[in-house]
């Protein structure tokens, strides 16, 4: 890929645009909110430099070409030169039903428009666009620059050569790509986001403190950090929404979200991004 367009800066879309420059790749990064961006920059700089100094580099050295080869912008219209385009915007499907129709139509025909999503079936989002064998789900993991494994979910329609083509990607940014079908949650949020849910549900009745609760987890089931601890890192507002597309799509009382969760999103915590969730930051 020559160029890459991520759109949506906020806690994935920075660290997409990150691994691709860092790999070599020019990226245009594109939000609506002007702050984010601004932010997002920050947070990139800052992370280039951590990984540079942990792998013996000079991080004034590596920092400047990393930063050099990510251009921002508050409109899709700069991403007519990309060859791939990873959409990481709010985990809504009414926002993403107006942001897909427009970025399908500003870049290339041949160009391959990935979504971020964590649930939203990628069908549904590709019969958004004018190019659904094009479109593919690249589920990436937070925190994307450490974590090694991206999802790859085909839509119905998805191609081989698309397939083919994001396999290679993933695999040039020194990660793992893993398919999985269109089922709500793929495979990794199915899993994972009851199991956040259901931590939560632990705090509601008073089973355990959040901390214990998180405890339990790390020292029982050898997880590297409590599902209380994870939900603050991916922001509870997304834990919400998985759970909800979970809960409609299945059909199945299991996946209910916990009503403190509904509740904690409801008064603005949603964890380290609002520096308040199940901890203070
Ligand atoms: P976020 O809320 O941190 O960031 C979303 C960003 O999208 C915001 O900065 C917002 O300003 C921007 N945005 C909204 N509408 C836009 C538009 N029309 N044009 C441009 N930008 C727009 O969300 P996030 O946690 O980064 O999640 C993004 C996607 O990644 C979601 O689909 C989510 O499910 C998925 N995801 C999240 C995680 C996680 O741990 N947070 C993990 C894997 C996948």
């Amino acid at each position: 890929m020559n160029r890459v367009g991520v759109v949506g800066a906020g806690t994935m879309g920075n660290g997409i645009a990150q691994v691709f420059a860092t790999q070599g790749t020019a990226v245009t990064l594109v939000d609506v909110a002007p702050a984010v961006i601004q932010k997002a920059l920050g947070t990139i700089e800052k992370s280039v430099r951590k990984l540079a100094e942990k792998a013996g580099k000079d991080a004034n050295a590596v920092a400047p070409e990393v930063m050099g080869r990510i251009s921002t912008s508050g409109t899709l219209d700069v991403l007519g030169g990309c060859d791939l385009v990873v959409e990481a915007v709010f985990e809504d499907f009414e926002v993403k039903k107006q942001v897909l129709p427009k970025i399908d139509a500003v870049i290339p025909e041949a160009a391959i428009l990935a979504t971020n999503t964590s649930s939203i079936s990628i069908t549904k989002l590709a019969a958004l666009t004018k190019r659904p064998e094009r479109v593919i789900g690249m589920h990436f993991m937070n925190p994307v620059p450490l974590m090694s494994l991206v999802e790859i979910i085909r839509g119905h329609l998805t191609s081989d050569a698309t397939t083919n083509a994001v396999l290679e990607t993933v695999k040039a940014l020194g990660k793992v790509p893993v398919p999985a079908n269109d089922y709500p949650g793929f495979v990794a949020n199915r899993i994972l986001m009851p199991m956040i849910n259901e931590g939560v549900y632990c705090l509601m009745e008073g089973v355990a403190t959040a901390a214990d609760i998180d405890q339990v987890m790390k020292l029982g089931a050898n997880h590297p950090m409590g599902p209380l601890a994870l939900a603050d890192l991916i922001g509870l507002d997304v834990c919400l929404a998985i759970m909800d597309v979970l809960h409609r799509e299945l059909g199945d009382s299991k996946y209910r979200p916990c009503p403190l969760l509904r509740r904690m999103v409801a008064a603005g915590l949603l964890g380290r991004k609002t520096k308040r969730g199940f901890y203070q930051y």
